[in-house]
């Protein structure tokens, strides 16, 4: 009788634990890709983009002189304080890389420009920020897959044509606090103001904000459609230049 109890609770502790663990650590458990739609080999995102080339990214035209990069995760100076990658390319799929350039227009005719922070960034740069900043308010979470990494999601600012500085926006990229959240109006109306040019002119392009992120932009389409990649930008921009042809 007394085995019998033992054994019944070491086997209570133990799912309990295992639960937990579930719990906790979501992307360490075997079926956190089940619902992903993961592609991680050039073959298999070619193939997929031969089934629908609305999922093909492409390159954001960004010799334009209203839009400028400034990649954060390519230098230190991100909230990791790592480079998380190398020789990014700004790249979205086609239908979100024409709604950002349909909210330039709108911003070029008030004599705007925009800054992008980040574009299409691979699932594994994902999973990196993840293991550091495990808090879905600001950082997606890998068993969701991430915006970025379906190219349908960019960061950005924006920038005066005429003098080339930015604009306040009240906090820097990144700044994980309510002070960056759109509901947040403890600051001066400029500020406020220059954070709803922002949002006006990408919501009436066809993207939704994200409430916790002033920066952060991306196109409301069902994430189940768009897959998940994990591929080198160089391989996401050739084969761009393979179906361009
Ligand atoms: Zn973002």
């Amino acid at each position: 009788m007394k085995i019998t109890i033992k054994k019944i609770m070491v086997l209570a502790i133990f799912s309990t634990v295992n639960m937990l663990a579930g719990f906790l650590f979501p992307n360490t458990m075997p079926n956190c890709f089940a619902q992903l739609n993961l592609i991680n080999n050039k073959t298999s995102y070619i193939n997929h983009i031969q089934l629908d080339t609305n999922f093909l990214l492409i390159p954001i035209q960004i010799e334009l002189r209203e839009i400028k990069t400034e990649f954060r995760y390519a230098t230190t100076n991100n909230f990791t304080g790592k480079k998380l990658y190398k020789q990014p390319i700004a790249m979205l799929i086609e239908p979100a890389e024409k709604a950002l350039n349909k909210a330039c227009k709108k911003l070029k005719s008030k004599g705007l420009g925009i800054i992008i922070y980040d574009a299409y960034r691979p699932y594994s740069v994902t999973q990196e920020m993840w293991k550091i900043f495990p808090d879905e308010r600001y950082a997606a979470n890998p068993a969701k897959g991430s915006g970025h990494n379906r190219g349908i999601a960019v960061d950005l600012t924006l920038f005066d044509l005429h003098t080339g500085k930015s604009l306040d926006m009240g906090t820097d990229f990144d700044h994980f606090s309510d002070s960056a959240h759109h509901s947040f109006l403890g600051f001066q109306q400029e500020v406020i103001k220059n954070r709803k040019i922002l949002r006006a002119a990408m919501e009436e392009a066809g993207f939704r904000a994200l409430e916790t992120e002033w920066w952060h932009y991306s196109l409301p389409i069902p994430t189940s459609n768009a897959p998940v990649l994990d591929l080198p930008f160089k391989t996401v921009y050739k084969t761009y230049q393979r179906f361009k042809k």
